[in-house]
């Protein structure tokens, strides 16, 4: 084990995980910093996790049975058919995943970051550089660090990767995903709705995700992504990542996401973003891109400042959290710190491409050139899934 001092830059689900990897993986002092001044748990809406992902994870102790959960089993996928409710049933796929609220489960991960790690919120990192068999770090409020390694978690506008690849942009895809979330007491007819089904409602140019999440407080919040090209008149400086939280977004947004509720979803599906409130939308351009090296010298990339796979893959967080198991492993076997970053380079940068490749060919089926749905059946729809996700790697891949 190497030890020395760490910085971690970034204190979401990759800080947190990060921190605990350093510190079981030896090193002396770690200090996590983090943007945002108050808790991120009430931010944040779902996300979904393999089942197989779970058992690796929790078997390596980043995830817990604690942070509350939801046992989805199956797919079902609908298209618009008249006025029927849900829709004509296209098929059923499996869907062996757990969702989560983001919030919950970020904050049960910062529960189990050590007492003995320095948690620095409300603290910007403006720039690092490498300097010789150290990396340097500069705070906004003028200060300036050294440390043995830094690990850059700190999402698509890294600025740790901006030092450590430097001229890697994201690239906008083209669609933007619609979220809303809202508690399920809401929903009219809930009973038409299985607790278990994941649910596509597709449409020419897109679809919606929608499935049930914990609350973190025994019930449950209805969840939803719409994915569909914006509006010509959108305003969106969309060239360089950019993201609006929830309360933010234009009328213009918020009417074209309610049009595309009323004229392309089933009934019983549209009215989901009509019973979403203003305050609990948000959007989220699509962007991906994929760092060449997961480390330089003394530098490390973790979760999304070292690759963005758009969210079809339904591995954003697995992914994040795989890479901090590899961190650990590389540094509980390697005696050195390049030793140790050499190790988890070679053991992530071949899976963050091939999510970001796997979320490229998903985002092709689903939203830029989709299917006839309409002419589907459940052998078609088979054939058609094996045909987009061609790697077999939805949800992510096993710990290598
Ligand atoms: C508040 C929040 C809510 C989210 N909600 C969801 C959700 O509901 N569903 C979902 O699928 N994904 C959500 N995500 C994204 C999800 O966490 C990531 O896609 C994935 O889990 C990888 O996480 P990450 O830690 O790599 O990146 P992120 O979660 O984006 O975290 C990056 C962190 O770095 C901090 N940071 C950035 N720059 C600096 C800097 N210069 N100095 C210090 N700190 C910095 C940010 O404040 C942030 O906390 C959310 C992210 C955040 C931050």
């Amino acid at each position: 084990m190497p030890g020395g001092r760490v910085a971690i830059v970034g204190g979401s689900v990759a800080g947190c995980a990060s921190a605990l990897a350093a510190h079981r993986g030896g090193a002396d002092e770690i200090t996590v910093y983090e943007r945002a001044s108050g808790g991120l748990a009430d931010r944040g809406v779902g996300l979904a996790v393999h089942n197989d992902r779970y058992a690796e994870l929790e078997s390596r102790g980043f995830l817990t049975a604690a942070m509350p959960w939801l046992q989805l089993s199956r797919r079902r996928w609908y298209v618009r058919d008249g006025s029927a409710p849900m829709g004509r049933l296209v098929g059923t796929l499996p869907f062996p995943f757990r969702t989560y609220n983001w919030g919950p489960l970020w904050h049960e991960l910062r529960a189990r970051v050590p007492q003995s790690v320095r948690f620095r919120s409300g603290t910007t990192v403006d720039r690092v550089e490498l300097a010789g068999e150290t990396a340097e770090l500069m705070g906004s409020d003028g200060s300036c660090e050294r440390f043995d390694a830094v690990v850059g978690a700190d999402g698509y506008r890294s600025v740790v990767r901006a030092a450590a690849c430097p001229g890697v942009r994201p690239t906008y895809a083209g669609y933007l995903a619609w979220r809303g979330a809202f508690p399920a007491e809401r929903l009219p007819q809930a009973e038409l709705w299985p607790v278990e089904d994941c649910v596509y409602a597709v449409f020419p140019g897109g679809h919606a995700i929608i499935y049930r999440i914990p609350d973190g407080r025994g019930g449950h919040r209805v969840n939803w992504v719409l994915y569909a090209a914006p509006p010509s008149d959108h305003g969106l400086p969309l060239d360089s990542p950019t993201s609006l939280p929830p309360g933010t977004l234009t009328d213009t947004l918020r009417a074209h996401a309610l049009s595309i509720a009323g004229t392309q979803l089933a009934p019983f599906w549209g009215q989901l973003m009509h019973l979403t409130e203003p305050g609990e939308l948000f959007i989220q351009p699509m962007y991906d891109f994929t760092a060449p090296r997961y480390a330089t010298g003394r530098l490390a990339l973790a979760g999304d400042a070292a690759t963005v796979a758009r969210p079809h893959t339904g591995g954003g967080a697995v992914k994040a959290l795989q890479d901090a198991t590899a961190l650990e492993s590389a540094l509980t076997s390697a005696t050195s710190w390049p030793e140790a970053l050499t190790a988890y380079d070679a053991s992530r940068a071949p899976a963050g491409r091939a999510m970001v490749e796997l979320g490229r060919a998903l985002g092709h089926g689903l939203v830029q050139e989709t299917p006839d749905w309409s002419a589907l059946d459940q052998a078609g729809l088979e054939k058609w899934w094996q045909q987009a996700d061609g790697s077999g790697a939805f949800g992510g891949r096993g710990i290598s």
